[in-house]
């Protein structure tokens, strides 16, 4: 039996990987789930699969779930606090850990759970743009395993299985973007939050959403694919694919390009790092090529989605700068998502923070953090636009 510790069990990843979970009870059985704030939600989740643990981030809200639990007569233990997420990711009776915790906050969760050597199932692509090499090297020296749930990686790591030596026998790593809901827009101006969430192919949560919509979804992943894979940023490249059929592509040297299809749901990646190197069913629909129509690929476009070259950018510049590029991100999207700042200018404050943090190259985590930490405050200096002082007008 595999024990499962899943981190953002509340979320949209949270609900995919449960779906996958209850498929197999003879093969895996739930540790723990985490969640931020949602108690309710995280009480369902507990009646129905009975875990040993459940870790509510916010501690405010503890005494909630304890009482939730006990009044529903759970034998389910509940805990508090950001420093309980990391206990249960890497508590001895657990050897797999589903990272799906929204943002930077799943940082140290993430890394506890690769120190103590468990397979990190990798679904928060934050984790790894703001920690780089030390998420690589923690999984190493823990001695175990880290395994993409993002749709692309997985299926580049799906393309790869077989290559001898990836990094000798590939040309290029090719990520696809579905271009997300204004890939034909040419105007940003007065987009809201619901236009930016109406993903085409996806439904995620609402933070991935808007990365999706802005391009900086693509972004991560290209920094992420870095990382996980071993590419420099010259040998990755995006392609827009509107259908999301195909996940990602790899291109070998003699000039062969192998794909990974599928119908766009999550349960497939997640199911797939599961059990892997088994196969097992994740509910998933097959996919019907006599429905399917034409595949159809264009460039992205640099000049409307400027987060994009962004990262680019940032992933040449050190982790100092993904992990800068990352915290300004967050900053933009919640402002945005809360209605201060028009999605237009989130790509402004991004690049406003990146020119004004400069920072070293992080040899730790606690370095990582201070960083995020720098480049939150930055980022939230530049919400509202600098005013335009006309020439001559200043000093009056
Ligand atoms: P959601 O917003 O749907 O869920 C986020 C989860 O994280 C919730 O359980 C939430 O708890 C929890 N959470 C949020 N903030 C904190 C915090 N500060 N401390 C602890 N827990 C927290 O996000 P998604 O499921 O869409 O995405 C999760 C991750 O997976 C992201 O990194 C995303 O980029 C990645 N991903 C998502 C895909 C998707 O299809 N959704 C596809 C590929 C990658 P609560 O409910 O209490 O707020």
């Amino acid at each position: 039996m595999i024990r499962i510790t899943l981190l953002g069990a509340t979320g949209s990843i949270g609900a995919s990987a449960l779906d996958v979970v209850a498929r197999h009870p003879d093969r895996f059985a739930l540790f723990a789930v985490t969640a931020a704030s949602s108690v309710d939600a995280l009480l369902r989740i507990c009646a129905r699969f009975r875990p040993q643990f459940a870790v509510i981030a916010d501690e405010g809200r503890v005494a909630a779930l304890r009482d939730g639990l006990r009044a529903a007569g759970l034998p389910t233990i509940g805990l508090g606090g950001a420093a309980a997420l990391a206990e249960v990711a890497c508590a001895p009776e657990c050897s797999t850990v589903i990272a799906a915790i929204v943002g930077a906050a799943g940082l140290v969760p993430t890394i506890a759970a690769a120190r103590a050597g468990k397979r990190v199932l990798l679904a928060n692509k934050e984790s790894i743009v703001c920690a780089g090499r030390l998420l690589i090297d923690a999984v190493r020296c823990g001695g175990g395993e880290l395994l993409p749930v993002d749709s692309e990686h997985s299926a580049i790591h799906q393309c790869l299985a077989g290559a001898r030596v990836a990094g000798r026998d590939v040309r290029r790593l090719i990520l696809t973007a579905s271009g997300g809901p204004f890939r034909t827009r040419t105007d940003f101006a007065g987009i809201t939050p619901e236009e930016a969430c109406a993903h085409p192919n996806w439904v995620m949560g609402r933070k991935i959403s808007v990365d999706s919509a802005t391009l900086m979804n693509k972004g991560l992943e290209v920094i992420e694919a870095s990382w996980l894979f071993g590419f420099a940023a010259s040998r990755i490249e995006v392609v827009v694919h509107p259908q999301s059929v195909i996940h990602s592509m790899v291109e070998f040297v003699d000039g062969s390009v192998v794909a990974q299809l599928g119908t766009p749901d999550m349960r497939t990646p997640i199911a797939y790092a599961l059990a892997y190197p088994d196969r097992i069913d994740s509910g998933s629909a097959t996919l019907d090529f006599s429905r399917l129509g034409a595949l159809s690929f264009e460039a992205p476009d640099l000049a409307r989605f400027r987060c994009l070259a962004l990262a680019f950018a940032a992933l040449a510049g050190g982790t100092a700068q993904t992990a800068t590029l990352n915290a300004a991100n967050e900053v933009a999207v919640a402002a945005f998502l809360d209605g201060r700042l028009p999605f237009i200018e989130i790509p402004r404050v991004i690049e406003a923070t990146l020119d004004a943090v400069h920072a070293g190259e992080p040899a730790s985590i606690d370095a990582v953090l201070a960083i995020d930490a720098l480049a939150r405050r930055e980022a939230a200096r530049r919400l509202e636009r600098p005013t335009v002082v006309a020439a001559g007008v200043a000093g009056r």
